[in-house]
């Protein structure tokens, strides 16, 4: 190793702990409006890299990088366990999204994203909104999400594929995948949570829902007929299912215990709070469907979405992620590992073969 590349190695962001096998990573700034980003493309080895953009008030640029690095290595693993042929990436924006940015800074943005010649396709994430995406697709044709190139919002394909991955879950476990009469506890009711409980009753469950936000409580109790929880203790009532689908790290050294239900499937990212809490579940004798394999409906309605075109790819691929599912259950119970080792195996397994072909 040569003196300059001993010294990019050993560099605070080479050495990032987050770091991994990321292809480029770039820092962009714009004077004019002030933009802040960080774009992180991780691998295209399936296809350019397709991930949201977040606009977040990080503390300090040391901490944007982490979410960069990690959640576009995270994209590489969704994109490809959901069968695109996609790779991963994400962007930040360091910035207040409700005092700072502005359709100046989003069209900065969309400017660079242009820069990188398609590599980088760029989405809606946390803090940035359909109107932010129309700034952004001002500047650059790599945008997915807009009103020119999408169906609109995400949540419903999320809400079906979390539904296709809890039948399998209980078709894992229960040998059918009949929801009736099964008790499940939905613990968030947004976008996505208030249409997974609208399909899981209709298949016949019977539900507790919460939420710290107390009119969608009301609404699901009016809707089904549902009985509630504190949604501190929507992990623990005596369930058969346990359905997050609020914030992620909700799976951890002090929940786990308490959990009562058999299988814990739901749209939350990034529902375990370390890797030891899915061991915790698999001892415990609970089924875990790891989240970015069940909550890829979202992404896949993004990816596949035509102008103008009917739902049919997406809904069929959505549907799929219950098959996936059943093949890293029955896997990962036979190699007594834990699903999510397995999914992503499998995800790096489509890659390794991609690399090959
Ligand atoms: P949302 O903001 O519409 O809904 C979240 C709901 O959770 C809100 O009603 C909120 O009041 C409630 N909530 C917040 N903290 C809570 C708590 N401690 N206990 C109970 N309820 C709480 O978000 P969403 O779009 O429905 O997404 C839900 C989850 O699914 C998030 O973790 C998100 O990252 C993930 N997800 C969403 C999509 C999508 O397409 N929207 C795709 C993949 C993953």
């Amino acid at each position: 190793m040569n003196a300059l590349h001993s010294t990019i190695r050993h560099s605070a962001v080479f050495d990032h702990p987050e770091m991994d096998d990321h292809e480029n990573v770039v820092f962009v700034r714009d004077r004019d409006t002030g933009l802040s980003a960080i774009i992180a493309v991780h691998d295209t080895t399936l296809g350019p890299a397709l991930g949201g953009c977040r606009v977040w008030p990080y503390g300090n640029p040391f901490d944007a990088l982490t979410d960069a690095l990690r959640l576009s290595r995270g994209m590489t693993y969704k994109n490809a366990l959901a069968g695109l042929d996609l790779g991963g990436g994400k962007a930040v924006i360091i910035a207040d999204p409700r005092k700072d940015k502005t359709a100046g800074m989003m069209e900065a943005f969309g400017r660079h994203v242009d820069r990188l010649s398609g590599t980088y396709i760029t989405a809606e994430d946390v803090g940035v909104s359909p109107q932010d995406m129309e700034a952004v697709a001002r500047q650059t044709k790599h945008v997915r999400g807009t009103s020119a190139t999408g169906l609109g919002d995400p949540s419903p394909y999320t809400a079906l594929g979390v539904f296709e991955g809890i039948r399998a879950s209980v078709r894992h476990v229960f040998g059918t995948d009949n929801l009736e009469g099964r008790t499940v506890s939905v613990q968030g009711l947004g976008h996505v949570g208030f249409d997974v409980a609208c399909r899981l009753h209709e298949a016949g469950a019977g539900l507790i829902v919460s939420d710290i936000h107390a009119p969608a409580v009301l609404r699901a109790v009016e809707a089904f007929g549902a009985a509630t929880a504190d949604p501190a203790q929507a992990h623990m009532v005596e369930a058969d299912i346990f359905v997050p689908c609020a914030l992620g790290a909700g799976l951890n050294a002090t929940t786990v215990p308490q959990i009562q239900a058999r299988i814990v499937a739901g749209a939350a990212n990034n529902q375990l709070q370390t890797p030891g809490d899915g061991v915790a579940l698999k001892k415990r004798g609970i089924l875990y469907a790891p989240d970015y394999a069940i909550n890829a409906g979202g992404v896949i309605s993004i990816a596949l979405a035509t102008p103008g075109g009917d739902d049919a790819l997406v809904r069929e691929k959505t549907i799929a992620i219950g098959d996936t599912l059943a093949a890293i259950f029955e896997r990962a119970s036979a190699e007594e590992t834990t699903p999510e080792a397995i999914a992503d195996a499998m995800a790096e397994e489509r890659l390794a073969q991609s690399a090959k072909d």
